[in-house]
């Protein structure tokens, strides 16, 4: 017989099953949805994946049908991306090189001095986006040595770090290119050499028919002997400065820096000039520091030449009653020197190209004068030989100041 005690207790104990049942069933019905939202989210994952998937496979095609190099490597510098044109440019295969170190693979050079991949390559800076290294033109040795010549971008991306990707390199190559520019330089410094012996052997003979019979010439014939002269010395000028843009071109044009008394090799310029201010009728003025200088490092032949081509150009490009200032002043860590004319001037359109080859102001005073549009280019390469710099200020028909910085010798240096 059950008692009704029982009965009660069956009947909450069958209460809580019920409750629990219900539980149970909430919990299922919460776990199908999530299941289906799993599910859901899987297959948007999935669909993510084939995407992500698709957009690599089309960057890859890109990448292999591109005409430029493309090498990128991870934070350890060992190579994870090496497309067909970096296969053809360096010799190497693409199964050779993955997962090796781009030093391993390729060697960097400019102007001869081996580039350390750290540099073309450097440490990935946090955070950042865009170029980190590019160069116009350098020299790389690929599988066996086989060298080319290439214009180099390094550039990293924001995530970089967290994708452990360190630099991509993009290297489109200019071995063609270079290849002609060194036949050119090879023409034009042969055919330099080969006209400087006959033109010496011309100037001497002007020379000498100047010295011995330009007292027995009429007016005419003295002026045509006068413009045989001007355009002989035109002709060596230009053979001379040919001859030193092939050496620039080539890097075989040196500088060989010794210490120097800067004031003396000023007064020394501009003594050598002073015969063709007098002549033009031209006033020049030296304005130097009343104490000595400190030290610059210069070789004294070429950066008289500078001086020189400056010094000819103030006179060349001003009229009688003109005034020159040779200035020279200390400024922080440089040593400036200035050459002022009261002269022609330049136009403002004209001066963004004054230091690059050939380049000539078609001004009044240019049709007369034997310039080649070489000199202030020579001038500009040997600045920079000298770590320094060079600049022009000018205004049309009232002169120009045409100025350059040379470094001051450091004592670490010493
Ligand atoms: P160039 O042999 O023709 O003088 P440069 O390279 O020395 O060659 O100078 C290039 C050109 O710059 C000159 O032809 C001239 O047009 C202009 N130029 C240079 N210096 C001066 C100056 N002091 N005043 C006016 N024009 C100048």
């Amino acid at each position: 017989m059950v008692s009704s005690d029982s009965y009660e207790e069956l009947a909450k104990k069958l209460k809580l099953i019920d409750q629990q049942n219900k539980q149970l069933d909430d919990a299922t019905k919460i776990l199908i949805e999530r299941d289906f939202e799993l599910r859901k989210a899987y297959d948007e994952l999935e669909k993510e994946k084939e995407q992500v998937a698709a957009e690599r496979n089309k960057f890859l095609v890109a990448l292999q049908s591109i005409s430029d190099a493309v090498i990128a490597v991870d934070l350890d510098w060992n190579i994870i991306i090496f497309n067909k044109a970096a296969e053809n440019l360096t010799g190497y295969a693409v199964e050779d090189v993955l997962g090796k170190p781009i030093f391993s693979v390729i060697k960097v050079f400019e102007n001869g001095a081996q580039v350390p991949y750290t540099t073309y390559s450097p440490k990935i800076i946090s955070g950042f986006e865009g170029v980190v290294f590019s160069k116009p033109i350098l020299r790389i040795c690929g599988l066996n040595n086989k060298e080319s010549f290439v214009q180099l971008i390094a550039a990293q991306i924001t995530e970089g770090s967290s994708v452990k990707l360190g630099s991509i390199l993009t290297l489109h190559d200019i071995t063609e290119e270079q290849e002609l520019e060194r036949m050119k330089l090879d023409f034009v410094s042969m055919a330099a050499h080969e006209l400087r012996t006959p033109l010496t052997s011309i100037k001497g003979y002007i020379y000498i028919f100047i010295r011995d019979y330009l007292k027995f010439m009429d007016e005419k014939q003295a002026t045509i002997l006068q413009r045989m002269d001007i355009s002989a010395q035109k002709l060596a000028s230009l053979v001379e400065n040919l001859l030193n843009i092939a050496r620039i071109e080539r890097g075989t044009f040196t500088v060989n820096l010794q210490p120097a008394d800067w004031t003396a090799l000023i007064k020394g310029a501009v003594s050598e000039v002073m015969a063709q201010v007098k002549d033009k009728g031209l006033e020049l003025t030296l304005d130097l520091p009343p104490v000595g200088l400190p030290e610059v490092r210069v070789d004294r032949l070429r950066i008289n030449e500078v001086l020189s081509n400056l010094l000819t150009n103030a006179i060349n490009y001003s009229v009688s009653g003109g005034k020159i200032k040779v200035a020279v002043k200390l400024q922080g860590d440089e040593v400036i020197t200035q050459v002022s004319d009261t002269g022609q001037g330049i136009p403002q359109e004209a001066l963004p190209h004054l230091f690059t080859k050939f380049f000539r102001v078609s001004g009044p005073l240019e049709q007369g004068s034997k310039g080649t549009g070489l000199g202030l280019y020579i001038a500009k390469s040997i600045t920079l030989m000298h770590h320094g710099r060079i600049w022009v200020d000018s205004q049309l028909n009232k002169g120009s100041t045409f100025s350059f910085a040379l470094p001051v010798y450091r004592e670490e240096e010493k």
